[in-house]
């Protein structure tokens, strides 16, 4: 693994909120400064606000690829001690970033054949990997199996369908309330992510790196699954939220 980039603090200003699904939104923003922050896909950063009533940061992972400018980060809107000051943000605030952090790292050169496995907006640090495989033309062989509570929570599903052309991405979403009002109509997957399913999602499963990224239940669940198909311990690298 290469060295770890170097950490840094910088002002970004937010460029651009887009609603990726009901309750989640993706930010972009910018650095104000010539240098900004370096890091490898899959890292997260502090995100900081700093407004008159308070000064608070929380972890993001970041959803942009480090060839790119811009900083995305993908935030399911909880209106917590953090979130609630994004459901106010609006184009232009500065907000301090920090980093980067993180073991959850990919490697290009080392890992050539991955199992991405995403809950909810974990999806967050694939989709920098993604983007990064696909800048580069990498060859990389990457299967994403991507849990998602409705069909309408699907983030970036577009993005995942154009990157299906360009690179070696295969991906299925198994929708773990399919009966339920927002679940209708669906023909794909369905259920929690277990052992079985990434069996047959992922019959070379012992061949591949696993990442796994999303809450805590969720990452412990997926890792269980994988260690009862003897994938061992230094093939999983995992990314904890909770
Ligand atoms: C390494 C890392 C990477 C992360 N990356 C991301 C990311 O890319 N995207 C992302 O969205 N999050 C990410 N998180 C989580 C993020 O850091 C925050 O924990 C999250 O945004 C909640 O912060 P908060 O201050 O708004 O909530 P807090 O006020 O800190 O609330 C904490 C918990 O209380 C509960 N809670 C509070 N208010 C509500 C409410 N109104 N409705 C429901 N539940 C509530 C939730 O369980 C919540 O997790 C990451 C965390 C880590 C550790």
């Amino acid at each position: 693994m290469p060295e770890k980039p170097q950490l840094l603090e910088a002002p970004y200003r937010l460029k651009k909120i887009v609603q990726e699904t009901p309750d989640v939104n993706s930010f972009v923003f910018e650095p104000l400064q010539e240098y900004n922050i370096k890091f490898d896909p899959g890292m997260f950063v502090m995100l900081q606000y700093r407004g008159p009533d308070e000064k608070i940061a929380r972890a993001f992972s970041i959803a942009s690829s480090p060839l790119e400018k811009e900083m995305e980060f993908i935030i399911h809107m909880i209106h917590g001690r953090f979130t609630k000051h994004l459901d106010t943000a609006k184009e232009g605030d500065i907000y301090y970033i920090t980093g980067p952090y993180g073991q959850f790292r990919f490697d290009p050169n080392v890992n050539k054949k991955v199992l991405f496995i995403a809950g909810g907006t974990g999806i967050a640090p694939f989709i920098s990997m993604l983007r990064y495989i696909d800048q580069m033309h990498l060859d990389t062989e990457i299967k994403l199996l991507y849990s998602v509570r409705y069909v309408d929570e699907i983030i970036k599903r577009q993005e995942l369908d154009d990157l299906t052309k360009r690179i070696k991405l295969d991906y299925a979403v198994t929708v773990t309330r399919p009966n339920e009002d927002r679940g209708r109509g669906w023909n794909g997957l369905t259920g929690h992510v277990d052992a079985s399913m990434i069996a047959n999602y992922a019959k070379d499963v012992n061949e591949r790196t696993s990442y796994i990224c999303g809450p805590l239940g969720f990452v412990k669940a997926v890792k269980d699954a994988l260690k009862s198909l003897n994938i061992s311990e230094a093939s999983i690298k995992a990314d904890v939220w909770g």
